[in-house]
């Protein structure tokens, strides 16, 4: 395992320069008229012997090495430029935003305001396009991390809490944090038909949400079943398998003429 590690270690600071990595997007979809919004933008590393390699696995691997700033960057820089040309594309078809995670020591970098002023200047694009993601456990650790998260919303860019739910703050901390959006982890939608727990979480949360003026959108909807009860509880965005898999940008395009009516 650890002479494995250290062989995945070393193809990871090849992988950049080797053009191994690329970015996949997922449509953020409104579960009442099944239009895309958003798209989401997924790190991809195909690995030249091992294929596809889990962001899971690799993405606390470039925090520990020190990529994951220049990765980060990469992703920032590749994400806007695909919204753009989507723009170009797809006109008023194309999604309005798109959504970039943002990892832990990405959070910490003094220049990330500045990084992401010049990304949205190289593309030509306006600050509510673009949308960040950052996990609640990031987000409710430090004085300094919410600080820097309250200068990236003074440039009018959104903000997302990811995963929530997996976290320990929970819904005692939204209120403390400068985000628009609260994305309502897999593992509450996997349950949420079979386990009341899990679908009074989810209740709760929304309603939590909408008092306090943010929006909610249910991750990991595989199932038409899924779709529904999200929109009977009031939670009018989603993404999962059901609509699209991460797909290249090109993918994306032909997802979204497949999807509308009449083409
Ligand atoms: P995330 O930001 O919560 O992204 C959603 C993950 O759920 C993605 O996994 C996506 O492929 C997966 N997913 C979406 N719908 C479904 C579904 O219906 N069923 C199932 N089983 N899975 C679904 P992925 O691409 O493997 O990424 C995992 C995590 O890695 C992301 O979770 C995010 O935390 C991190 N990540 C991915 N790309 C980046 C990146 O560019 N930068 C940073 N910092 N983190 C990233
Ligand atoms: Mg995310
Ligand atoms: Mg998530």
């Amino acid at each position: 395992r650890v002479s494995d590690d250290v062989a995945l270690e070393n193809d990871l600071r090849r992988a950049m320069s080797e053009g191994e990595l690329s970015v996949g997007y997922q449509p953020l979809v409104d579960l009442v008229s099944r239009r895309i919004t958003g798209m989401e933008a997924l790190v991809r590393w195909n690995h030249p012997q091992r294929g596809p390699v889990s962001p899971v696995e690799f993405i606390p691997m470039a925090e520990a090495v020190g990529l994951i700033g220049k990765w980060g960057t990469m992703v920032l820089h590749t994400a806007c430029q695909d919204f753009a040309w989507l723009r170009g594309q797809l006109g008023a078809l194309a999604p309005e935003t798109v959504s970039v995670n943002l990892s832990r020591a990405q959070l910490c970098e003094p220049s990330l305001v500045s990084g992401v002023l010049e990304a949205l200047r190289a593309h030509g694009m306006s600050a509510a396009q673009l949308k960040l993601e950052v996990t609640e456990s990031l987000a409710a650790q430090d004085p300094a991390m919410q600080a820097r998260l309250h200068e990236v919303k003074a440039l009018g860019v959104t903000l997302a809490l990811d995963d929530f739910g997996t976290g320990y703050s929970s819904l005692s901390c939204l209120h403390e944090l400068p985000i628009a959006v609260v994305k309502i982890d897999r593992s509450f939608i996997s349950l949420a038909q079979t386990s009341d727990y899990h679908r009074v979480l989810i209740e709760a949360t929304i309603l939590m949400a909408r008092t306090l003026g943010m929006g909610t959108l249910a991750e990991g909807i595989e199932t038409v079943g899924q779709a529904t009860l999200m929109r009977t509880l009031r939670c009018c965005k989603g993404q999962g398998y059901l609509f699209s898999r991460p797909v290249p940008r090109d993918a994306l395009v032909a997802w979204i003429l497949a999807e509308v009516p009449g083409t």
